[in-house]
């Protein structure tokens, strides 16, 4: 990729003027993605096909997936995360420990299956898995564990959490959907080792597809069984898409979802793919400049993260006293500058307040000080100035 076509795709993001508004998410939607898009649609061939399967081996290429660690695409990541629920054998009577503290799209792929959702808290630092507090709930009914790379960090306890799945004899879903591109201390990128993994291409995610997702799996015999959960329960129809073809003659073997990944979606994650290393680099040196530029502060506490190892997805400042959060937020927003909120606690939503759960002490803590900072996959130096200063004069500094 030459040095031109970067600058190029900088400068296409460029904000004109100071008045702009800066949004939290902005996807990148240059040059690269129009053509895919134009060229995939000029192929006549919108279902599920050959750019599908481009798209899922371009993947376990950039994951360097091991042999025995295999990918499906999905339609999304909520759906790649309620295949692995099911492959995981969750349904009625079972139950699955989920940190309170992630997003509700994990909380619903689970319970789909029927199964219930238990809430455990995070630990501090990374904001993943508290490994201790699983400990205390797991019980006769516990049939699995799922893990969140926040922030596209790698969780501080995953690899006490794979013990006591060991131990307890329970599987693993890694929710990692901040965490395409993401590395693990002393190991490879995030899903190329571990229990079921799966990953978000959804709109604001760091590459997308529009809509999409994967979920990898450490046993050959499950693909299969994915592709078919994948096509309505349909047995031999895959391997036919992937030539952008149908088979005529198939069976019908399980109760199976809507949820294989169109060919426009997989040609725009694949020219998305093309551009990834581009994305995480810039990616981490906007999150070098925040932490640089807002260390002083004593207000503010950000993740003194080594991000040489971390794809960022979202960038997220804690501020701990009192209201300052929400003031800061709309001061931000008088500013033009959009900030999010990642995440309020799920125990406490309407659906999910009755589910079992252990002490949710941090989650209670953190869901009232967490603010996401806009983080783009391009950003000028005026825009990422202007948060600071944003952030900076709320404070007085
Ligand atoms: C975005 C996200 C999802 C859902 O991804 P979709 O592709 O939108 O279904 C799941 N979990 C987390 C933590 C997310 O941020």
């Amino acid at each position: 990729m030459s040095g031109s076509a970067a600058t190029d795709r900088a400068a296409s993001r460029q904000s004109s003027g100071t008045q702009d508004k800066i949004p939290v998410f902005q996807p990148y939607l240059g040059e690269e993605v129009q053509r895919a898009v134009q060229d995939a649609l000029g192929a006549g061939w919108l279902g599920m096909g050959r750019l599908t399967r481009d798209f899922e081996i371009g993947i376990a290429r950039f994951l360097s997936l091991p042999a025995d660690r295999h990918l499906v695409a999905t339609n999304s990541c909520t759906e790649a995360l309620h295949l692995a629920a099911v492959i995981a054998g969750l349904g009625p009577g079972d139950e699955v420990i989920c940190p309170s503290f992630t997003y509700v799209a994990g909380h619903q792929a689970m319970s789909m299956t029927g199964a219930e959702v238990v809430f455990c808290d995070v630990e501090q630092d990374t904001l993943g898995i508290d490994p201790a507090s699983v400990a205390e709930l797991v019980g006769p009914r516990t049939r699995a564990i799922m893990a969140v790379h926040y922030a596209g960090l790698p969780p501080r306890g995953l690899d006490a959490v794979y013990d006591l799945a060991t131990q307890s004899g329970l599987r693993v879903i890694e929710d990692a959907a901040h965490a395409f591109g993401s590395r693990l201390p002393n190991d490879g990128m995030v899903g190329s080792g571990g229990d079921l993994t799966c990953f978000s291409f959804g709109p604001v995610k760091v590459i997308t597809s529009l809509e999409g997702g994967a979920v990898i799996t450490p046993r050959e015999e499950d693909v299969q069984t994915l592709h078919e959960l994948r096509l309505i329960g349909v047995d031999s129809d895959t391997d036919a898409r992937y030539n952008n073809s149908r088979t005529w003659e198939y069976d019908v073997v399980r109760q199976g979802y809507r949820c294989h990944l169109g060919t426009i979606p997989a040609a725009i994650g694949l020219a998305q793919l093309a551009l990834v290393d581009e994305f995480i680099a810039n990616r981490r040196g906007y999150c070098r400049h925040y932490d640089a530029a807002l260390a002083d502060l004593p207000q503010v506490r950000t993740f003194h993260a080594d991000w040489s190892n971390v794809s960022p997805f979202i960038y997220v400042i804690r501020v701990p006293s009192g209201d300052d959060r929400a003031r800061l937020q709309q001061h931000l927003a008088e500013l033009g500058i959009a900030t999010g909120i990642h995440f309020q606690g799920a125990h406490e939503f309407s659906y999910y307040k009755t589910c079992r759960r252990g002490p949710l002490d941090v989650t209670e803590r953190v869901s009232a000080e967490v603010l996401t900072l806009p983080l783009h996959s391009y950003m000028t130096e005026s825009s990422l100035d202007r948060v600071v200063g944003g952030v900076r004069s709320f404070f007085g500094s």
